[in-house]
């Protein structure tokens, strides 16, 4: 990869970025990005892109990010009035869907594998970096009894491994910035319409990228290149977010406008290639390499499931006025800029009668991986209860199995596009999902106390997979439309 030319004027803006304290220099994008936001300088970091989503949702629906709010604080209240959601080992299906362009961004299933232990070692709290926890702290962190574990069925009921490889025409998921430094407006208004429509890509077989599995039954990752080009800059490649994650399903006012806008958004985590994994071969390129020593320890995936399964920035992406609702999070003014700095206690707050520090410990801060090692209780219960309430499926569902035939039968198949589903029993109530063969979900039916159910495919001829879910299980199978 080679290191862009900078001129004068990039020059400058480096300079002005270190004298404010900061500790990267940082592209055009970026200072647009800047300007639109309205918060503190710390926001000028490369960071995640999750509550950015949410802000852009927010700016097609308004009113969204106060009733994720809302919600947030009424899972916080209930969970202080019962004390504990429901105990047990939470198992969650994972999807690894690597989309590559240059070979080295195909990762290894090694690179993988090693991710996935951190994920799990963080959420059980068993990973080593754990004794640095301050003392402090040691009272509100715990382990959240969630498990990753790798899917072994595909939607169609078939074996996998959980990893899918993708070779894409698509290098940059950021997309190419057809402006230069002299186009302020310009560039305004494509990150407005286009910057997520492009990540999303990745989501999208037809875009360059890869379909979703379903993701009532399976958290999606996608790993790719999540860098912006800029021709007209230099040939910049520039990086403005490490990763990103959709808010939980069904969050109430999420806009279905922005299904629409997104043209097949599909719901999951995104991953730029090199902050996978803590064996991870690649490294950041210049401007970016101060970040190969911080963000390079798969923590990164951690942040994100938090924020797949509720979780706010532990700063409340504010200053001290602002919450992230969760009762035993301490205040914090600002992010932290990727250091481990155990000497600052930005904002007055008592949480078990103390006026704790800011914790860089936590996976929901920007402090570097390198010591974060915490989830707290509050932040466990919002997570337990949104997979509860908002993602059940992910937990529900134990296998999928292809012989239906003691509950329903089907007809006909092959098809021109209508398919009956019969049920052996007259009262059976069950979710429909029919999906495209790679596993795309098209369209979801319900059926309650009824014994038939009859289905529409998608307007493309070729196989299609339905998948009928009870409560506990899924059977899949197969039609052809001719
Ligand atoms: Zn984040």
């Amino acid at each position: 990869m080679k290191t862009p030319k900078r001129n004068l004027k990039q020059l400058l803006i480096c300079c002005l970025v270190a004298a404010s304290n900061l500790l990267f220099s940082q592209g055009l994008i970026q200072q647009t990005v800047n300007v639109l936001r309205q918060n503190a300088s710390h926001d000028t970091l490369v960071g995640c892109g999750s509550y950015e989503l949410m802000k852009h949702a927010d700016k097609i629906q308004s009113g969204f990010l106060k009733a994720a709010n809302q919600y947030l604080e009424n899972i916080t209240n209930e969970n202080a009035n019962r004390k504990k959601t429901s105990n047990g080992i939470m198992q969650i299906p994972v999807v690894f869907h690597i989309v590559y362009n240059d070979t080295s961004a195909n990762l290894a299933d090694s690179v993988i594998q090693d991710q996935l232990r951190v994920l799990n070692e963080s959420f059980r709290r068993q990973n080593t970096d754990t004794v640095n926890t301050r003392a402090d702290f040691k009272p509100i962190v715990a382990d959240s009894e969630i498990e990753f574990v790798l899917a072994t069925t595909d939607p169609a009921g078939n074996p996998t491994n959980g990893i899918t490889r993708t070779y894409s025409p698509t290098k940059y998921f950021g997309g190419v910035l057809p402006y230069d430094q002299t186009q302020a407006q310009q560039i305004q208004n494509w990150l407005n319409d286009s910057l997520y429509y492009n990540y999303f890509r990745i989501t999208q077989d037809s875009l360059g990228g890869r379909s979703a599995w379903n993701s009532l039954n399976y958290v999606n990752i996608w790993i790719g290149d999540l860098r912006i080009f800029e021709p007209k800059f230099n040939n910049f490649e520039e990086l403005v977010y490490f990763g990103l994650a959709t808010p939980p399903a069904n969050h109430p006012n999420w806009p279905t406008t922005i299904y629409n806008e997104l043209a097949g958004f599909q719901e999951g985590i995104l991953l730029h290639y090199p902050v996978v994994g803590s064996n991870n071969p690649n490294t950041f390129p210049a401007p970016y390499v101060p970040y190969n020593s911080l963000v390079k320890t798969g923590k990164m995936l951690v942040h994100e499931m938090g924020h797949y399964l509720g979780l706010r920035h532990i700063w409340g992406d504010g200053n001290c006025t602002m919450d992230d609702f969760v009762d035993d999070t301490p205040r914090a003014s600002a992010a932290s800029q990727y250091n481990c700095n155990t000497t600052l206690n930005t904002c007055v707050d008592t949480i078990m009668g103390m006026d704790l520090p800011n914790m860089i410990e936590n996976y929901m801060d920007y402090s570097s991986g390198n010591c974060q090692n915490s989830f707290t209780q509050g932040q466990i219960n919002v997570m337990r209860n949104v997979i509860e309430t908002r993602r059940p499926y992910l937990i529900g569902i134990k296998s999928f199995k292809n012989s239906p035939e003691s509950l329903f039968s089907y007809y006909p198949n092959p098809t021109s596009g209508k398919v009956t589903l019969k049920f052996n029993d007259t009262d059976t109530d069950a979710t429909i999902h029919i999906l495209s063969i790679d596993g795309r979900l098209i369209k979801t039916q319900y059926i309650t106390a009824s014994s038939k159910a009859e289905l529409t495919l998608g307007s493309q001829s070729g196989l299609y997979i339905i998948q009928v879910q009870s409560e506990s299980e899924v059977f899949a199978f197969k039609v052809l439309k001719k």
